[in-house]
């Protein structure tokens, strides 16, 4: 198939209808494999419930799957998102606590339909779940029912009017903090990788997260500009942290102009993280 952009061999950061994208791990990893990908990752939100789908899927084909999480946190008021790579399914540490987010997205979401009723717009519970077709539930599903019933456009422009932060139907839910999305990855033996650091300049907050247990950052991403590569590329050295990357792909309807293989790195990365998880 022809591509008309670079592709890179892994793109490290890719969600499935497991919580917020369109694409099923089946169908993820066939796209994957036909674009010439030789690996990705798995990241969906507060679940891992894609892992075994994908692998299995991965089978026919000649492309390796990463197992991770992306977990969002709450540091003083900023989103900080924190992927865990080949954190082990059988910790019910971490099997426990991220049952607890995902309830917490649940009553989040209730909240959510309330505030559209204070509205004037009646959105059942059914409707959302239409689109959740995972067991992590986000808003990105109620947004598509905005867009279903013509309230809004497109995705950006529900987040814009409605649920995004400090919109009128906002409503915030329970969030770790990095340190404890990091603590508990670690715990499970997994590899602690700052995601996308550029969207919300977190700098800043990288030397105690260091201290927590952070083993990467996310360098190259969908929403990083080339003074972003080139600043977290020094900050990796400088704390002599993994260099990871992908694109964030949800599908078009999802994030639009976000191409599956766009931002990634070589297939040695995940050896790489592969090697530290092993240690962990
Ligand atoms: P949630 O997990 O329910 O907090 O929703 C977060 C998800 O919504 C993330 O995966 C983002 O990709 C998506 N998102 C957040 N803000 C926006 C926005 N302004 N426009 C479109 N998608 C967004
Ligand atoms: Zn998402
Ligand atoms: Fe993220
Ligand atoms: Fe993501």
């Amino acid at each position: 198939m022809d591509s008309t952009f670079d592709l890179y061999e892994a793109d490290l950061h890719c969600h499935t209808t497991a919580s917020d994208g369109l694409l099923s791990p089946t169908e993820l990893v066939q796209s994957a494999a036909k674009l010439g990908l030789k690996g990705i990752g798995i990241t969906d939100h507060d679940t891992i419930q894609g892992w075994e789908e994908a692998e299995e899927a991965s089978l026919n084909y000649q492309i390796r799957i990463l197992k991770g999480i992306e977990l969002n946190t709450n540091w003083e008021g900023k989103e900080v998102h924190i992927l865990g790579y080949e954190v082990d399914s059988s910790s019910n540490d971490l099997i426990e606590n991220l049952k607890v987010l995902r309830n917490a997205r649940k009553e989040r979401m209730l909240e959510i339909l309330d505030r559209f009723k204070d509205l004037g717009i009646n959105i059942s519970v059914e409707e959302v779940q239409q689109f959740a077709l995972g067991e992590s539930i986000g808003r990105p599903h109620i947004a598509q029912v905005l867009i279903e019933r013509g309230y809004v456009r497109d995705i950006r422009e529900g987040f814009d009017r409605f649920i995004g932060r400090g919109a009128p139907a906002y409503v915030s839910r329970y969030k770790l903090t990095p340190e404890e999305g990091i603590r508990l990855i670690r715990r499970a033996h997994g590899v602690a990788v700052l995601a996308h650091p550029g969207v919300n300049r977190l700098e800043d907050g990288i030397p105690r997260w260091v201290k927590a247990g952070l083993q990467g950052i996310e360098v190259l991403h969908s929403q990083h500009n080339q003074d972003d590569e080139k600043r977290y590329l020094e900050i990796a050295e400088e704390y002599h942290l993994l260099t990871t990357g992908g694109s964030d792909f949800h599908g078009e309807g999802r994030k639009p102009g976000v191409n599956l293989g766009g931002w990634g790195v070589s297939l040695d990365v995940i050896q790489q993280i592969l090697d530290l998880a092993k240690h962990n």
